[in-house]
């Protein structure tokens, strides 16, 4: 028997590392590895080519290089940003607001600073999961210090109208941070154009390895430091540097920036075939997400009667991989926050299924799917109770 074929079709949890980031990578586990503070001629190269990954990063965002701080990946920049002007900000005020579909990197770490004494506004969303800018204008306070808000949702794809929501921030001179771990390679990205003062993002959602990423932090923003020890990054994050991810993360920036509008192109032919294949094939689904304010690979989708977990294990089944909800609520029987945001009632949230495809997604991948995923709904709704009483099966399997 032959190796299975997988269908990889999870790309907003993480991506395969690209061949021309590993062998960019590969002479800093090796022959480069001296410690970037030291001083001899190893160490030098290495110092040399953390500076090259920043300026390819800071090219890619619209910043200046001395902008940009390497860290360990989306967590730990949505940490810093949110923590760091917390406490910096402290005699200023103590009001935050961010929205209600953050990521649990951003959400969880309001909840903390709710704990110490903050007060949070979670911003709700319209059903495409948009937030509207007059409800963030409504929302600010002479105590509010931070607007933090994601620019591309990572389970239903919906992309926020940053730039706009960036003027607000600007108007009121109230810090701008924005999660933008979905969008890079996606979206083009200014900082300035955008009026972004701070930005997150992580390596390993666009072709690069995991366990690195950037906070862009704008000249002049008042933060403090999350990590303390050593003088790395000007002072501002210490650990002696990851370098072959820094490289990693250099490289694959300037790889996922170089043509989004083609990569686009190619993705989202795929993303809209499969997309009208699901719909016209399986009765009684919900599209989530914007129609077209949505990142160009990600179909999220419910289908009423059936439970996640059950679709995704009959699906892996069949080499497929997906996800249902959000990647980091899998296992819980919890509804993704997202979705009920959305307004998508608990029993339909539960039936979700996220698929987001990359460039490694084939033609065939997509007759793949279209053929499989009809007969595992269909499957799974017959063995449905809640189904059956429906009445939209049609009484074929009625007892
Ligand atoms: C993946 C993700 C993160 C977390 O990034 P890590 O590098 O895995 O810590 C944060 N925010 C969003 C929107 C993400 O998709």
């Amino acid at each position: 028997m032959g190796e299975k074929r997988i269908i990889y079709m999870d790309h907003s949890a993480t991506t395969y590392v690209r061949q021309e980031v590993v062998d960019a990578m590969a002479p800093y586990h090796t022959e480069n590895f001296g410690n970037p503070s030291s001083i001899y001629r190893i160490a030098r190269a290495s110092k040399k080519a953390i500076d090259t990954a920043r300026a390819q990063v800071a090219q890619a965002l619209g910043a200046d290089a001395d902008e940009i701080y390497f860290t360990s990946g989306g967590s730990e920049s949505d940490n810093w940003a949110i923590k760091g002007i917390a406490s910096a900000n402290i005699r200023k005020g103590s009001h935050i607001i961010t929205s209600q579909i953050e990521h649990h990197a951003v959400i969880h770490t309001c909840q903390y600073l709710e704990k110490e004494g903050f007060t949070v506004t979670y911003l709700p969303v319209d059903r495409y999961g948009l937030v509207d800018p007059a409800d963030l204008e409504k929302a600010i306070t002479d105590k509010t210090i931070l607007i933090s808000i994601m620019y591309a949702n990572n389970e239903i794809g919906t992309i926020e109208p940053i730039a706009e929501l960036g003027a607000i921030a600007r108007n009121h001179k109230i810090p701008f941070h924005t999660d933008a771990v979905q969008a890079v390679g996606n979206v083009p990205i200014d900082v300035n154009a955008q009026n972004i003062d701070l930005l997150s993002l992580s390596a390993h959602k666009f072709y690069g390895p995991k366990g690195v990423g950037v906070l862009y932090i704008r000249k002049g923003t008042k933060i403090d430091n999350l990590i303390h020890g050593g003088g790395q990054e000007r002072r501002r994050r210490a650990g002696t540097e990851n370098i072959a991810g820094i490289v990693g993360l250099g490289k694959a920036i300037e790889l996922a920036t170089a043509d989004i509008e083609g990569h686009n192109k190619k993705i989202q032919a795929m993303r809209d075939r499969l997309q009208k294949g699901i719909i016209a094939t399986i009765p009684s689904t919900h599209l989530n997400g914007h129609p077209e304010k949505r990142l160009p690979g990600n179909i999220n989708i419910s289908f009423e009667f059936i439970e996640g977990e059950s679709m995704l294990l009959w699906l892996d089944d069949e080499g497929i991989c997906a996800s249902t909800g959000s990647a980091c609520t899998s296992g819980s029987l919890e509804p993704s926050h997202v979705l009920l945001a959305t307004g998508l009632p608990v029993e339909i949230s539960h039936g979700s299924l996220r698929l987001t495809l990359g460039n490694i997604n084939t033609d065939a991948d997509v007759d793949f799917v279209l053929e499989v995923l009809p007969k595992v709904v269909t499957r799974l709704r017959d063995m449905s109770p809640l189904y059956k009483k429906s009445g939209k099966d049609g009484g074929c399997n009625v007892q």
